[in-house]
């Protein structure tokens, strides 16, 4: 009996094909794809028709260039080892206008996708002018080498439905691409929207040639008023009763005072999961599941928990802390935390990882 992270790879698959319908897709394969396993993740992608991949490490989007020869690939975040990316070809972000003019000769051969900054203000050109600034001077320059080959921007309040930021930044790119387009440039790839921007537009924007998701492609809705059909999940974090503790009225238990029994003969069971293994404290404010049925987690501590449960509940039953009822993205909308903060988490050199 050990605490599990478990995917079902049917059901994977299936909800990357629900999501991905007729549309083109760039699958965000970041951070150990959302820690569902690059390796894992890309082929499940590469089964569903996916050949564009990208990612924010120059490791992992050369281990995607073993895993899908064929694929385009492309580095969200700059990078300065030019005969790797080369070597690889892997299509990189121009972030700014300082490293064009640090590196440009350095980038020969390397197809870079120019930036816009956006709301977001994480990286990227800051106005139209700088882009159109790094374009003329590119192309005028026959001793620039780089392969200008996408256009690209990140949103960073498609999920947020309360206030105009989301409108604006979507209408100031929108405003940059049909610029350039109009003064005659060319890009190869044109991609801005996350998981939240596409499923909220049903559609690619206007010039784009793909969406840029991950999180829905993971399971997990990126806002609250989809309805939970349209996304499933395929994880389950299941955990096992080692065994039940009864406690009498006012004893406290777990560390720090952390419960205070209300009553004698309070049933505790001590589950064989804790932050340890990544599961995020706001988590314990909530309930598992045994046997169907909910119970609250009354404390939560590095390798265990406490539950409390009924008579109907017995030594080595399985809890389950997460599956496609318990949702990841249900506990997000709750405050836990966000899906991928919550899917990151998740330990799995403590966990035993399945896929089934
Ligand atoms: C993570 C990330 C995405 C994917 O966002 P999701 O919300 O998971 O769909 C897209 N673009 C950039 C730049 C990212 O960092």
């Amino acid at each position: 009996m050990v605490a599990t992270w478990e995917v079902n790879s049917n059901i994977f698959q299936q909800n990357v094909q629900r999501v991905i319908g007729d549309y083109n897709v760039m699958a965000v394969v970041k951070n150990n794809a959302y820690n569902y396993g690059l390796e894992f993740a890309v082929n499940q992608f590469l089964k569903a028709g996916i050949s564009t991949f990208s990612t924010t490490s120059l490791n992992e989007a050369i281990r995607v260039r073993q895993l899908a020869p064929d694929a385009t690939i492309f580095l969200m975040n700059p990078s300065i080892e030019f005969e790797k990316l080369r070597a690889h070809d892997i299509h990189m972000t121009l972030p700014s206008l300082s490293f064009y003019h640090q590196y440009k000769s350095e980038l020969h051969d390397i197809h870079v996708h120019v930036e816009y900054e956006n709301l977001l203000h994480r990286s990227g050109f800051k106005t139209l002018d700088e882009i159109l600034s790094v374009l003329v001077e590119h192309f005028s320059d026959v001793d620039s080498k780089m392969k200008v080959s996408g256009l690209w921007t990140h949103f960073g309040y498609a999920d947020e439905f309360d206030g105009p930021e989301y409108e604006k930044e979507l209408q100031d790119w929108m405003n940059i691409v049909d610029t350039l387009l109009e003064k005659g440039y060319q890009f190869e790839m044109i991609h801005a929207q996350n998981s939240a921007s596409f499923m909220r537009e049903s559609k690619v924007l206007n010039h784009h040639t793909h969406v840029r998701i991950g999180i829905a492609l993971y399971g997990s809705r990126p806002y609250s008023s989809l309805s939970r059909d349209t996304i499933q999940q395929s994880l389950r974090v299941k955990a096992n009763v080692i065994q039940i503790r009864e406690v009498n009225e006012n004893d406290y238990c777990g560390y720090s005072f952390a419960f205070k029994a209300k009553h004698d003969h309070t049933r505790l069971a001590v589950v064989d999961i804790g932050y340890g293994d990544g599961i995020l404290r706001t988590r314990a404010q909530h309930e598992v599941s045994i046997k169907g049925r909910k119970y609250p987690i009354r404390a939560l501590m590095m390798s265990h928990m406490f539950v409390e449960v009924d008579e109907n509940v017995a030594s080595t039953d399985e809890v389950i802390i997460y599956d496609n009822d318990l949702r990841i993205d249900d506990y997000t909308f709750k405050g836990v935390g966000a899906n991928s903060e919550q899917l990151s988490a998740l330990n799995l050199d403590s966990l035993k990882k399945e896929y089934v």
